[in-house]
């Protein structure tokens, strides 16, 4: 085999594993040499997090903290009926 194909073959193979290596964002399409920045590039996408004022637990929607509100509520009605 000629050297000069295999180095051309080398250098294929090198642009792929860079490319397939970048982490690209869904929303905006920018990329990222690691997933860890992509993750934290996407939570400025995100709405602003909802707290529970009860427990603390974070929502990234306003309303699954509205739905987990109400089935807290819920479930606190049963625990008065039942205490
Ligand atoms: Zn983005
Ligand atoms: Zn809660």
């Amino acid at each position: 085999m000629p050297a000069a194909d295999d180095e051309y073959t080398h250098d294929n193979i090198n642009i792929q594993e860079i490319r397939k290596d970048l982490y690209e964002c869904a929303i905006c399409k920018k990329t990222f040499l690691y997933k860890s920045w992509l993750a934290l590039h996407i939570t400025k996408h995100m709405e602003p997090t909802h707290f529970c004022e009860k427990c603390d637990h974070v929502f990234g929607r306003k309303d699954a903290l509205k739905r987990h509100i109400q089935i807290n509520t819920i479930k606190k009605d049963i625990l008065d009926m039942n205490s």
